[in-house]
């Protein structure tokens, strides 16, 4: 049984980049940057008026201002402002030469005909100056990262409207079992619903891959393998849930061998998920997940994603969070790492959910993340500082 430290090492190890591709601006959310974006402009582009109100130099505050003129967003200013003076500006307005403050026109009154005074105390600069958040020619955005929303918004200023990312990984989807049915299918005697396939594909999504669901597979070599040499074809990773165990039924690892997988583990000392399965064949990858629902998932976050992030160009690690525990905790055995459902409280402090078990999908609704408690801990007192992933 090797580690989990290891297996995810194993795991980071294996994954290759994919390949680039541009797509348009409005898709790049979720999508990792294959290149570095050198800014087309200086941002802010020109001297910007923070507020609106009233162009002036901070030496003239004390005194009556004469308004020379009014300058909307986009207006180029003609004049340039000389002792004694002021214009009218708005915000997103160019700063007119000569302007060293714009005053807040809440800061101002009227001091006859086209004139008017400062009567506020002080004033801040309140001019957003060229070039100072980012200069032409500088990177806006480096390779790598991961593009949020407000990444695209940094790409769009830069005028990268065609970003280059990495082509996202296809993934699929493929569960077992002969008692497994589809979720419309209201389950009779000894049936399970299909919850692993759905919540996979989602997980699959949200990773930002392509999921290609591929049904469910009997529990016999033959469907298997035949599932399995399809589902490969046309896919970067292939997910199998169920049929990992020791069961007499639990035909995924041979069925892997036989078609030519290389399979690096079989088993990792974390729970749950002990009888996962991950291995290579030429530019694939598969995953052999544990078929309980809580379990397929818990690897997904713990094991997968790190592969299928790294796939698509980022270099993924979960962000580990340390808070107090509230409760005192403990367990009976410490062989491995465990991973479980808590909650965070308003107060930062982490309470275990009741969980049954890894087919105690239900647990999963109001956590907020998964607890570790490392490979030889027996237990934590309350106050002891835990590492939450959130989920
Ligand atoms: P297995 O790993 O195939 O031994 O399955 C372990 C447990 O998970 C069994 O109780 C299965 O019925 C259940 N299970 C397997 N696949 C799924 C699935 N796709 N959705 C929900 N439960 C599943
Ligand atoms: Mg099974």
């Amino acid at each position: 049984m090797m580690s989990f430290d290891e297996a995810l090492r194993v795991v980071e190890g294996a994954a290759d980049k994919l390949q680039d591709e541009m797509v348009h601006l409005s898709e790049a959310a979720g999508r990792v940057l294959a290149e570095d974006v050198i800014s087309d402009t200086d941002m802010p582009p020109f001297n910007k008026s923070a507020m609106d109100g009233f162009a002036c130099r901070r030496a003239d505050l004390g005194g009556r201002l004469r308004v020379t003129g009014t300058i909307k967003a986009g207006d180029i200013p003609q004049e340039r402002i000389g002792p004694g003076q002021c214009a009218r500006i708005m915000t997103g307005a160019r700063v007119p030469e000569g302007a060293d403050c714009v005053i807040m026109v809440e800061h101002t009154g009227n001091d006859g005909e086209d004139h008017i005074r400062f009567t506020g105390v002080k004033t801040a600069v309140n001019i957003a100056f060229k070039g100072e958040d980012l200069r032409e020619g500088s990177a806006a955005l480096e390779k790598g990262i991961l593009l949020r929303p407000q990444h695209i918004a940094i790409l769009a200023s830069a005028g990268c409207a065609r970003p280059v990312v990495y082509r996202q990984p296809r993934v699929a989807v493929l569960t077992t079992g002969d008692e497994i049915v589809e979720p419309d299918i209201k389950p009779e005697g000894t049936s399970i619903r299909n919850s692993n396939g759905s919540q996979l594909m989602a997980q699959v999504a949200a990773a930002g891959c392509v999921g290609d669901y591929r049904g469910i597979a009997g529990d016999s070599i033959a469907e298997t393998m035949g599932a399995v040499t399809a589902a490969v074809e046309e896919n970067d990773v292939l997910l199998i849930t169920g049929g990992v165990s020791m069961g007499d039924f639990d035909f995924v690892p041979h069925v892997l061998k036989e078609a030519g997988f290389t399979l690096f583990f079989e088993k990792v000392a974390v729970k749950p998920g002990r009888p996962t399965v991950f291995g290579r064949r030429d530019n694939v990858f598969v995953f052999g997940l544990p078929g309980n629902p809580v379990s397929s998932f818990t690897i997904f976050e713990l094991l997968v994603k790190p592969l299928l992030y790294r796939m698509s160009g980022h270099d993924y690690r979960s962000p580990a969070l340390r808070f107090p525990i509230a409760v005192d905790y403990s367990r009976k055995k410490a062989d491995r790492v465990a991973w479980s459902p808590v909650i965070v409280t308003e107060r930062g402090g982490v309470v275990p959910v009741e969980y049954h078990g890894s087919a105690h999908i239900h647990a999963l609704t109001d956590a907020w993340g998964l607890m570790a408690m490392p490979a030889g801990v027996f237990s934590y007192k309350k106050g002891d500082l835990v590492d939450v992933r959130q989920i």
